[in-house]
C-alpha cells in the first residue's frame, strides 16, 4: 500500500490531465509505429534509489503509452561503461587522465557488472508490465555502424554545435583511449587529442599517453577504437543516430537534473541541421533530494561531504542492500510509479528520500508497527 503524496499545482501539471499527456504532442505530430523508451545510468556501482525511480518509471511510463496509444513499446537500457574508474596526474604536462570502467574492467567484466546489478531488476519489470527491454552497454553502441557513422558525418559539422556542447570553452572532449594491449588511459580534458577527416566517413585521431606518448587511432563506421565523448557530445551523437526514418519515436527518459542541460543538446541538435520535428522526445522523471534540496548523491555521503538524510534508508544509496526480493522491490517501485504516474501534479516535482521511504515500504520494516 504506497501512501499518496501531497503535491502543489504547477503550469505544467495544471495543462494536463495525465503525465504521460506531455508526449501526446510528438505522438500526433508524427505518428510512429513503435516507441521506445531510452534511459541511461553510469555504470559507476551500486544503483541508488534515484536510479531505480528512472528505470521503473520509464517501464510504467511505456505501459501506459502502449495503452493510451496502442503502439508496441519498449525500453532500451543504456549502461555507461565510460565513467572514470582511475585518475592520475601527468608529471611531465600536469594534464589530467583517467581510466574509464570500459578499460578498466575489459568487456566480460562489465557485462557480468550489468548483469549482477541491473539484469535482475529490469527481468523483473519486464515481467509486471509485459514491456520488453534491451540492454546495451556503451561500448556495444559506440561500436555500433549507426553511431559511428553519426559520429563522423557529424565532424564537418561539428563547429556550429561546439558552443553548445562546452559553452564555456567551445571545446567538446573527445577521448579515444591508448591503444596499446593493457593500457587504455585517455586525456580527460583532450587537451593534445586532435581529429583528422581522411575521407567522407574516416577520420584518425592522435593523442597523447600518460605512459607511451603519441599515438594515433583510425576511426571508421565499423572498426577503430573505443570513442569516448564528454556528456552533452555523447548525447548529441547518440541522439543523431537515433534519427532514422523506420517510424521510431525515441524518449530520452531523464532524471529532472537534465532538465538544466537538455536545452544545450536540443539547440545543439537544430544547430548541426536536424528540425524541431526530428528531435527526440524527452521525459524528465522526479528527482530523489535530500533535506537541503540537492540531488541524493550517493558520492557525496560516501565521501562524507553530505549527511545521510534524515529518513533515507541505507538501501537507497546502494539498492542491493534492500532487505526483499528483486521481485519485491519491483512491485514496490511500480507501485511507487503508479502514484506519481496518477496525477501530473505527482509526476513534475522533485521528492525527498524521506518521501520515498514513506511510499515504498521495505520489507523489514513492514510488519513494524509505526509510531
Ligand atoms: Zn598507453
Amino acid at each position: 500500500m504506497t501512501t499518496h503524496p501531497v503535491s502543489p499545482n504547477t503550469v505544467l501539471a495544471n495543462a494536463l490531465h495525465h503525465a504521460e499527456d506531455v508526449l501526446t504532442p510528438r505522438i500526433l505530430a508524427t505518428p510512429p509505429e513503435r516507441i521506445v523508451l531510452v534511459v541511461g545510468t553510469q555504470i559507476n556501482g551500486v544503483p541508488h534509489i534515484g536510479t531505480s525511480l528512472v528505470q521503473s518509471l520509464a517501464f510504467a511510463m511505456a505501459a501506459r503509452l502502449r495503452d493510451r496509444f496502442g503502439l508496441p513499446t519498449e525500453v532500451l537500457f543504456s549502461a555507461l561503461d565510460n565513467a572514470p574508474y582511475e585518475l592520475a596526474t601527468d608529471p611531465a604536462s600536469g594534464n589530467r587522465y583517467q581510466r574509464a570502467y570500459a578499460q578498466a574492467l575489459g568487456e566480460q567484466a562489465l557485462l557480468d557488472l550489468v548483469t549482477a546489478l541491473y539484469q535482475p531488476l529490469f527481468t523483473a519489470l519486464s515481467r509486471c508490465l509485459g514491456i520488453p527491454h534491451h540492454i546495451e552497454t556503451y561500448t556495444q553502441q559506440q561500436a555500433g555502424e549507426h553511431y559511428r557513422r553519426a559520429w563522423l558525418r557529424l565532424l564537418p559539422r561539428v563547429d556550429a554545435a561546439r558552443w553548445w556542447l562546452a559553452p564555456s570553452t567551445g571545446t567538446p572532449h573527445l577521448r579515444i583511449p591508448c591503444p596499446h594491449p593493457g593500457c587504455g588511459w585517455a586525456e580527460k580534458h583532450a587537451e593534445r587529442t586532435r581529429v583528422r577527416l581522411t575521407g567522407p566517413e574516416s577520420a584518425v585521431v592522435s593523442a597523447v599517453c600518460i605512459h607511451h606518448g603519441p599515438y594515433e587511432a583510425p576511426i571508421t563506421p565499423t572498426a577503430g577504437a573505443y570513442l569516448d565523448l564528454a556528456t552533452l557530445y555523447r548525447n548529441l551523437v547518440k541522439e543523431l543516430a537515433l534519427t532514422s526514418p523506420n517510424s521510431t519515436l525515441h524518449v530520452m527518459v531523464k532524471g529532472g537534473d537534465w532538465v538544466f542541460g537538455s536545452h544545450l543538446v536540443d539547440e545543439a541538435l537544430q544547430a548541426v541541421g536536424l528540425k524541431r520535428t526530428q528531435l527526440p522526445a524527452r521525459l524528465f522523471c522526479p528527482q530523489v533530494v535530500t533535506d537541503t534540496g540537492a540531488k541524493l548523491s550517493k558520492s557525496l555521503v560516501r565521501e562524507g561531504r553530505a549527511p545521510l538524510p534524515e529518513g533515507a534508508a541505507p538501501w537507497m544509496l546502494g539498492t542491493r542492500q534492500w532487505p526483499g526480493t528483486v521481485t519485491e522491490y519491483a512491485d514496490q517501485l511500480l507501485a511507487m510509479a503508479e502514484t506519481l504516474l496518477s496525477d501530473p501534479r505527482h509526476f513534475f516535482r522533485s521528492y525527498s528520500a524521506a518521501e520515498i521511504g514513506r511510499m515504498i515500504i521495505a520489507p523489514s520494516t513492514r510488519s513494524v508497527p509505526s509510531r
